[in-house]
């Protein structure tokens, strides 16, 4: 239906279709700016629209919007847009630091060649043994005893070439053990002194080789790594990565393994005990005496043993899988 447009008074339009009669403040009414040979399109303040053919009296009738206005305009009805835009790249970041990094880690992990494992682990211990680790003091019989236990322990596991077991006197430390990515596993003198049964320090060696099986170590010095060279990219600032080879070192030193790692390895022990004769209990009498001394969250930079998940949740699933094993065994 065709309606005409008049002006009854400055600043007001009547738009007449049939026999409807109305009018309005043009302050009420949009204009569409003229876009070449388009027609123009009048909004109505109910929302109704006309098709309206351009001509010189409606830019007299309907002031156009100035250029800072029709700019705020488009803002305004995009801020929605660019606010989920805004949303989505945040949420996006997010997902990449959770999800994508640690993917990225877990795939190249495999990959690393022995000997950059090698390179990494010798400089992570020498950074560990100029800081927080001495030699240690135990008898030299006491700690052949341990390494033959741990080599019957790990004996026949996939990745059993690279374990093996040290000792280090670490008094800043306290009672901890840690696995580098080569599979060199280091306990403290005082982990030695604090448990006096050799099932539970299996339980706990089980649980360094568990983090070695799963390349723990390099997938979490591949995940900082890359997060430092995005960080680095993000804000323009890549001075701070170096070569991976001095990077991992030192955030395997400073990060610790995630929760994730943990629970990961502690089923790999629960799993692998069994198979020698061990209940998982022995690993739930280990992480008691630990987290009695210095509570749960003491153990400093490199306290990969007591440090999350908290002890108690892990001490239930040990002692979960511990009756697991007796059911199944019956
Ligand atoms: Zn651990």
């Amino acid at each position: 239906m065709a309606a005409t447009l008049s002006q009854p008074a400055p600043g007001r339009l009547r738009v007449q279709w049939g026999d409807e009669v109305r009018e309005f403040d043009v302050g009420e009414l949009a204009l569409s700016p003229r876009l070449g040979r388009l027609s123009r399109q009048l909004r109505l303040p109910d929302g109704g629209q006309l098709e309206v053919a351009d001509s010189p009296l409606l830019d007299a009738w309907l002031p156009a919007p100035s250029r800072v206005e029709a700019a705020a305009d488009w803002l305004e009805r995009r801020r929605t847009t660019m606010l989920g835009a805004a949303v989505l790249l945040v949420g996006g970041v997010v997902g990449f630091f959770q999800l994508g990094l640690p993917w990225m880690a877990n795939e190249l992990a495999p990959v690393i060649p022995p000997a950059m494992e090698r390179t990494i682990s010798r400089q992570a211990l020498a950074l560990l043994d100029s800081t927080h680790l001495r030699p240690s003091r135990l008898p030299a019989a006491r700690r052949e005893e341990l390494r033959v236990k741990f080599h019957a322990l790990t004996r026949g596991l996939p990745r059993a070439d690279g374990l093996r077991l040290d000792f280090r006197d670490a008094p800043s430390l306290g009672p901890n053990a840690f696995a580098l990515p080569d599979g060199q596993v280091v306990m403290t003198d005082q982990l030695v002194a604090l448990v006096p049964d050799d099932e539970e320090l299996l339980a706990v060696m089980a649980h360094e080789a568990g983090h070695h099986e799963h390349r723990h170590g390099m997938r979490r010095g591949l995940e900082s790594s890359a997060a430092v060279v995005v960080i680095g990219f993000l804000f323009g600032d890549l001075s701070g990565t170096g070569s991976l080879s001095v990077s991992i070192p030192t955030l395997l030193v400073n990060s610790g393994f995630s929760r994730r790692h943990e629970r990961e390895a502690d089923a790999f022990a629960f799993a692998l005990l069994p198979r020698h004769g061990i209940s998982p209990e022995a690993f739930a009498r280990a992480m008691a005496r630990l987290s009695e001394g210095d509570g749960e969250t003491t153990a400093g930079p490199i306290g990969y043993l007591s440090t999350h998940p908290p002890s108690h949740e892990r001490i239930e699933a040990a002692r979960r899988a511990a009756e697991g094993g007796k059911e199944n065994g019956r």
